[in-house]
């Protein structure tokens, strides 16, 4: 199943997107009663994908980030060595922003780096949860981009700032629940031209992992995000670039970028 969330005439609603994956123009979006958690109830309203626009597939409490988590992208910043635990760090939820939105790079941070990442989406309340029982905490996975202002990164010491700008968390299209993450194409292209192609079997911490560790430290909520590292290939973004990041099985997230304060 494909949900997602959107803003059609009649209000915001999550929906199932149904219909060809190959041909939008041929998707309806089926209303889906107050949350798409557990087995959805449908309204019976449904409306042609091309006539909503699609936000931000979910609402989350908080956005669990993994760094450091392809080997190759570990090397391109510069580290001698990969972590033999997970290194997490958060982004606020007031960073995520849907398909399509600008990216708002702050006037005062410079390179701005895209970083293309699969994304987990957790389906209901969890602590402690072993990484052979992830997959039944899981509601499904999608797309995720973490913006990151490398000169604060390294300036502040840690990511905070860097990492959470408003815009700085794109996501979507949308949520894919049957997809298996252990080996999907996960590719970044900037106006066209391919930055990052990789697979998530690269990975050094897979997604059961992320989970386990994740939630020995904090309870997580259904809608929470787990952004779980980007592969090497990383490089700036600009004002009027457009990022397409593309996962196999998930569709792509597209973004432009705009220089914040830019007259
Ligand atoms: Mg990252």
């Amino acid at each position: 199943m494909r949900l997602g969330r959107i803003a059609s005439p009649d209000g915001v609603a999550f929906v199932s997107i149904e219909g060809p994956t190959d041909d939008l123009t041929q998707a309806v979006a089926r209303e889906i009663a107050e949350h798409p958690f557990g087995t959805p109830n449908f309204t019976g309203r449904q409306w042609p994908l091309a006539d909503v626009r699609l936000l931000a597939p979910i609402l989350a409490s908080k956005v669990v980030c993994v760094g450091k988590n392809y080997a190759a992208h570990v090397a391109e910043m510069g580290h001698s060595e990969t972590p033999d635990e997970p290194v997490i760090f958060m982004k606020p939820n007031t960073a995520i922003i849907g398909p399509n939105v600008p990216i708002q790079l702050p006037a005062d941070a410079d390179p701005v780096h895209f970083e293309g990442e699969l994304a987990v989406v957790i389906g209901r309340p969890c602590k402690d949860v072993p990484a052979s029982r992830a997959a039944d905490n899981i509601l499904g996975y999608t797309i995720g981009n973490d913006v990151s202002a490398r000169d604060q990164q390294k300036k502040d010491g840690q990511w905070t700032r860097a990492k959470g700008h408003d815009t700085f968390c794109p996501v979507g299209p949308w949520i894919v629940t049957d997809l298996d993450p252990s080996d999907v194409e996960i590719r970044t292209e900037i106006n066209g031209q391919i930055k990052q192609d990789s697979r998530t079997s690269l990975m050094i911490h897979d997604v059961g992992a992320i989970v386990e560790w994740v939630s020995h430290v904090m309870t997580l909520l259904p809608g929470d995000l787990l952004l779980t590292g980007t592969p090497e290939g990383v490089g700036p973004i600009e004002d009027g670039d457009t990022v397409s990041i593309t996962v196999g099985g998930l569709g792509t997230l597209t973004n432009p970028v705009v220089r914040k304060g830019k007259s």
